[in-house]
């Protein structure tokens, strides 16, 4: 099964797909990880991707696209995968089209977290706290400028997929404002249904 998951940063995509990959045993592909891992590693992709993502930008399709191309083609990948994170822009969302027709694969389901954008702001807030309580570091583009600059590029950027994958029939919505639980059930009973 192969999953598209979309919505605003702090939305609960990560929350979802985790749970999803537990159950599914299918890998959850997040770009945000694995460029913070080249940004970790300091691979000329970390170096270049680096300022970018502190600031709350966005790396370069050329970038994020060559990553999930590869990746998708490792063998974990083979019965399908959850994209969280990606894709991000019309480009990406056209490449992935594209990459998928060549190796004669299609998307099963993609599904849009939708979430009130003041909630967002609180709900990042809490992220930082447990961040903090755990013990662990923050994310440089956790901080409130950067975050508002994230939601700055997700509206003008990741929003239009929503009319890109709704125009070819593909979207499906849930509303992100419930409970962890009845998210997750609103999704269950997408991908049961796929
Ligand atoms: P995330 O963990 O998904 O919130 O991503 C953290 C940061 O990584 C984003 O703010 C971007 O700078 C970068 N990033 C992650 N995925 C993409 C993508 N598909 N396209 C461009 N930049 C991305």
């Amino acid at each position: 099964m192969r999953v598209v998951f979309l919505g605003a940063p702090g939305a609960g995509k990560g929350t979802q797909a985790e749970r999803i990959v537990n159950e599914r045993k299918i890998p959850q592909l997040s770009t945000g990880d694995m460029l913070r891992g080249a940004v970790t590693a300091g691979t000329p992709v970390g170096l270049q991707a680096k300022a970018v993502m502190e600031s709350g930008g966005l790396v370069s399709d050329d970038i994020v696209v060559a990553i999930i191309s590869d990746r998708i083609e490792e063998a974990d990948c083979q019965n399908g995968f959850i994209l969280d994170g990606f894709p991000r822009t019309v480009a990406q969302a056209e490449a992935l089209d594209g990459l998928l027709k060549e190796k004669n694969l299609k998307l099963d389901a993609v599904i849009e977290l939708v979430v009130d954008e003041g909630a967002l702001i609180s709900r990042i807030e809490k992220r930082v706290q447990e961040t903090i309580a755990a013990g662990k570091p923050v994310r440089k583009d956790d901080d409130p400028e950067a975050f508002k600059q994230r939601l700055v590029v997700y509206r003008e950027q990741t929003a239009p997929l929503s009319g890109f994958y709704a125009k070819s029939d593909r979207l499906k919505t849930v509303d992100g404002m419930m409970s962890i639980n009845e998210v997750a059930q609103a999704i269950d009973a997408l991908l049961d249904a796929v």
